[in-house]
């Protein structure tokens, strides 16, 4: 035993990349959409055939880009990774679609992003894997159809919302990730922790999975971060103590919850009376940007039952009241 929680051993030289799990078996948690995945996956290799066009949707973190990449591994396929906003032009889309090969992934970040033009391309590509492409200007251009190979669009979002339903409407399969539970954290803690050879109890890694907001992503940068603590102090193994511990020295509380997320409901509670006050009108008093709010912060404030969104704005709970030790 070296003292230390990494074994001694360089685990921080570790990139995030090399945590991800490689095959549907080794991806934790949501069991239901694996066994549905695992039929879709099995069915279009059967049939030596492109897999639907699929779409995931949910918060950042949940396992969007890995799952892209395992349905990659499984088919046996090539993926092609590309983001809405990268696409800046159709030209940058069709160049992309030209260059996949039989059955291969496009997998697209941000999908809600992709500018109006560039969707337009895809439409027929995703129903015909045909491109048509307009070569010239003025009265002299002329449209080509291009054959494509046929492929797999895998689109990721955490706005279903702002999808355009043409391109919702397109995609045969559409899955939601959800917010993992205390015990599938734990669960993805001890993997990484055995991946970085670091040393830590059952009740350790609950410690950690109950403050990591439901987010394998959170959970994953925690155990980094406790390690450094649990290394500093010169233990051996975290324990549920070390975890508490260095948890709270980063400012994250029983419940999960940041300095952010606190300040967020703080000015809630004592500028807007509890609300409901409008988003916008929130991030100025937070100095945040409204996206990051909405897309990071909300959405597990108020799955976790902190905030309520209504028609006139968003309003503090009990809990909220409850947890900050304020009067309601
Ligand atoms: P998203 O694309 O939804 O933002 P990612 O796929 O990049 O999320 O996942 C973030 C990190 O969390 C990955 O590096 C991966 O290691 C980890 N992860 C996500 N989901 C799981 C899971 N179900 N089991 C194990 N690790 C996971």
């Amino acid at each position: 035993m070296s003292g230390r929680a990494d074994g001694g051993r360089g685990a921080a030289m570790i990139p995030d990349e090399q945590l991800r799990p490689r095959a549907l078996d080794e991806f934790i948690g949501h069991e239901d959409l694996r066994a549905n995945l695992k039929v879709y996956l099995q069915a279009a290799k059967e049939r030596g055939q492109a897999l639907d066009h699929t779409l995931f949707h949910g918060n950042p973190g949940l396992g969007k880009t890995t799952l892209a990449q395992i349905m990659a591994a499984e088919l046996g396929v090539s993926l092609v990774s590309t983001s809405g906003p990268v696409l800046e032009r159709s030209g940058d889309l069709a160049a992309i679609l030209t260059n996949l090969g039989r059955n291969d992934i496009l997998f697209v970040d941000e999908i809600h992003r992709m500018p109006i033009a560039v969707e337009e391309v895809l439409y027929p590509a995703l129903e015909d894997f045909k491109l048509d492409l307009v070569i010239g200007q003025g009265p002299g251009a002329r449209t080509v159809k291009i054959d494509l190979e046929p492929f797999t669009l895998v689109g990721a979002t955490t706005r279903i919302g702002l999808l355009s339903s043409p391109l919702r409407d397109r995609f045969g399969v559409i899955l939601r990730l959800e917010f993992y539970s205390p015990e599938e954290l734990a669960r993805i803690v001890k993997r990484t922790a055995r991946i970085l050879n670091v040393s830590i109890s059952g009740d350790g890694a609950l410690e950690i999975g109950r403050r990591s907001r439901g987010t394998p992503r959170i959970a994953n940068r925690l155990l980094r971060r406790v390690r450094d603590f649990t290394t500093v102090r010169g233990s051996s193994v975290i324990g549920e103590h070390e975890a508490a511990h260095a948890l709270a020295r980063m400012d994250v509380d029983e419940s999960g919850l940041d300095q952010m997320d606190r300040k967020l409901l703080t000015v809630l509670i004592e500028h807007y009376g509890g609300g409901p006050a409008g988003l916008k009108t929130l991030a100025v008093a937070c100095s945040e940007d409204v996206r990051t709010i909405e897309d990071i912060y909300e959405p597990y404030l108020i799955q976790s039952g902190f905030l309520k969104r209504t028609p006139r704005g968003r309003m503090a709970t009990a809990k909220a009241y409850r947890h900050l030790n304020m009067l309601g």
